[in-house]
């Protein structure tokens, strides 16, 4: 069955979450289009979203369960994956089992996955690939905000006078963003664009100063600028008396050298110049800061700036967190970490979890957090996990210290990888793999990086014996026992019951309530409009902050100090290159849908390693020739590309691909798995590696 006429629907890849407009072509296809009308793209798509049409087809997908490589029934699949999980629940405890998902999946499948494992199943063993993404964002938002909240707007960007890109490739990572950016500074030429990264990316032809500061040097810079802000009297002492900390930050800032930073002095002094004396100023920041073993404190150096100033809350002006995937916000929003709960509200509040276990009617409530991505694999490893459900992501390639995680899923006593994909290098390494709907076939929501809430429709049926994922976890769930729980006929009954939730947690003080949709019913659900929470223009226009209040216990903002942190992965003369990872233009995670596209691929067929033109020649490193690139964890093999976009001692690989032979990209196999102690991002912008021709 395929839809009829035109179907408005949501781009699956990046957290910009534009409007999708899709059409039969009448060739078993469909025709893919903007749509004017969604608030995030106004009709704009880039190269990956409007190569949608072409990654619709049945190539690669699984499309009937296996077990053990044998094709099987569904009813024998879900019998063995929910018997296997009883079992080893009542030998091992509920810690013994654990759920590895994704910012791919919808608000709905999320939501019932938490559901299961946090109410139900009774532990909190349930984590994410956003932890990979911004969970460093959601720690600093909590620090400073006491809420996960993003402040502003994407109209923000087009509002303010300074827009600062603080590592992020706007340009390849949020396209349609980037293109709203540019608009912009078309109509006002005199809107500037610092971008702070240390190499020059695609994002720089619209800077009017790139700051090509020293890898992780972020905190110091923006230490440097809170030093600054205060001597130059630019403190903003109304809204001081919203803010904590503010002593403490200061201190923490003018001991912290600005020469960590690597800039010139007169860059330095340029930088400061434009930031302090625009007040419209949103500063975006994206992986470059969140994947770091000190992205929390980033981010908290650049939010503490905005608070000093009052810059924040207002049109044009505060810290901007972009997230990079499509529904990394709704899975913050039903509590998809391991360290929260749903609706923004908290694991280790004995008054919150009551509220949710009440909600929910269930049986079990973990009153401590699991176990975050890095170290639920190292559970896995040491036999702690035995049982592991990874839903909708590709960690054998994605996690870092990839080769050490895909041992430890091989040696896993029981795998379950529900996908739409047949081959990836997770889905080899499964005992049970499950047949799951992708982008075309799903109904449901996602939250954008902007905080708005759009649908997701279905285009047509699910390709062979493929189910939605909340319904598979739904189906499990009956399976051990707790049918009455998970009764849902459809993903409007699981939104409908996430909104009412939501409404519970409004009264214990959560800034995230959509209660009012709770009532909507399927017709509503069907139709739904792309909408802010909270509903725009509630606060401020649809922006928080700027009233001054704030969710913490005394109301006021937290500054916190932070001092600057080197990389954790040390340079030696064994591993003297800095390697940068990071996303290309026309591809997206580990290649499994965009692969699909010959336009896609086009673009950069190939990986790749930048490096500098003195290093190359100084290597013996041919333009196009292979390198082999190597660390204390893993090898790759990639394709030479000589540039001075990067630095000398630093080098850039994407972290797309795979592959046995050569060139191989299994970058992630290079990155050590060091992470941020407050959020348990890992430290993938920083490896240290060797370079050699291969
Ligand atoms: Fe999709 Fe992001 Fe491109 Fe928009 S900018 S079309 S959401 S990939």
């Amino acid at each position: 069955m395929t839809m009829t006429g035109t179907i408005r629907t949501t781009c699956p890849y990046c957290g910009v979450g534009c409007g999708v407009l899709a059409t039969a072509d009448g060739r078993g296809g469909f025709d893919i289009a903007g749509d004017p009308d969604h608030p995030a793209n106004f009709g704009r798509l880039c190269s990956k979203g409007s190569a949608l049409g072409e990654t619709t087809g049945l190539e690669g997908r699984l499309l009937t369960p296996r077990i053990n490589g044998v094709q099987a029934g569904w009813d024998q699949a879900l019998d063995l994956v929910a018997g296997r999980f009883r079992q080893t629940i009542a030998e091992h405890g509920p810690d013994s089992v654990a759920f590895y998902v994704s910012g791919q999946l919808l608000t709905e499948d999320y939501y019932v996955a938490n559901k299961l494992m946090k109410g139900f199943i009774g532990s909190a063993n349930i984590d994410t690939n956003s932890r990979l993404c911004m969970a460093s964002s959601v720690a600093g938002h909590k620090r400073a905000f006491g809420s996960d909240t993003v402040p502003g707007l994407y109209e923000d960007f087009e509002q303010a006078d300074l827009v600062v890109l603080v590592g992020s490739n706007l340009a390849w990572c949020h396209p349609v963003l980037y293109q709203r950016l540019v608009a912009a500074k078309t109509l006002r030429p005199a809107m500037k664009v610092v971008v702070v990264d240390p190499r020059r990316t695609a994002t720089c032809d619209i800077a009017d100063l790139h700051l090509a500061l020293a890898p992780g040097a972020d905190a110091a810079l923006f230490n440097a600028l809170l030093a600054q802000i205060v001597a130059r009297g630019a403190v903003d002492r109304r809204f001081l008396a919203h803010v904590s900390g503010f002593a403490e930050a200061l201190v923490a800032a003018q001991a912290s050298d600005p020469g960590a930073t690597g800039l010139a002095p007169a860059d330095l002094r340029a930088f400061c110049d434009l930031w302090i004396g625009t007040e419209k100023v949103v500063t975006v920041y994206s992986q470059g800061i969140n994947q770091s073993a000190s992205g929390t404190d980033k981010v908290n150096a650049i939010i503490n700036c905005h608070l000093a100033t009052g810059r924040i809350g207002r049109p044009g002006m505060g810290p901007f967190s972009v997230t990079g995937q499509p529904n990394a916000m709704g899975g913050r929003e039903v509590g998809g970490l391991a360290n929260m709960l749903a609706c923004h509200l908290e694991l280790d509040n004995p008054a919150h979890r009551d509220a949710v276990q009440g909600f929910w009617g269930s049986p079990a409530m973990p009153t401590a957090p699991g176990l975050k991505a890095v170290d639920m694999f190292r559970a896995v490893e040491e036999g702690r996990i035995k049982a592991l459900w990874i839903i909708c992501t590709n960690p054998a390639v994605s996690m870092p210290d990839a080769d050490r995680v895909a041992a430890a899923i091989r040696g896993c006593d029981f795998v379950v990888v529900s996908d739409m994909i047949a081959e990836t290098d997770t889905t080899r390494l499964a005992h049970v793999l499950l047949p799951a709907t992708g982008w075309a076939e799903k109904d449901g929501t996602v939250t954008n990086s902007e905080r708005r809430i759009s649908r997701q429709r279905a285009l047509r049926a699910p390709a062979g014996q493929a189910r939605h994922d909340w319904r598979i976890l739904a189906d499990v769930a009956a399976r051990m026992g707790w049918g009455a729980a998970f009764a849902w006929a459809s993903p409007a009954e699981v939104f409908a019951e996430y909104a009412a939730l939501s409404g519970v947690a409004g009264t214990l003080g959560s800034d995230f309530d959509i209660s009012n949709r709770a009532e909507q019913g399927a017709d509503g659900y069907a139709a739904m409009q792309p909408f802010l929470w909270p509903d725009a223009p509630a606060r401020q226009g649809g922006r928080f902050f700027g009233d001054g209040r704030f969710h913490t216990p005394d109301g006021k903002a937290r500054m916190l100090p932070v001092t600057p942190q080197a990389p954790k992965a040390a340079l030696s003369p064994d591993y003297p290159f800095r390697l940068n990872t990071g996303r290309v233009r026309d591809h997206w995670h580990t290649l499994t849908r965009t692969g699909l596209s010959p336009r896609l691929s086009a673009h950069l067929a190939e990986p790749f390693l930048e490096i500098h033109p003195d290093d190359a020649m100084r290597l013996g490193l041919a333009p196009a020739g292979l390198a082999e690139v190597t660390s204390p964890q893993g090898r790759a093999v990639l394709r030479v590309l000589v540039t001075d976009r990067v630095k000398p001692g630093e080098v850039f690989a994407p972290m797309h691909w795979t592959g046995e032979t050569a060139p191989t990209g299994r970058v992630d196999a290079l990155v050590a798995s060091v992470v941020d102690p407050v959020s348990g991002q890992p430290e993938s912008k920083a490896a240290a590696v060797r370079v050699a021709p291969f």
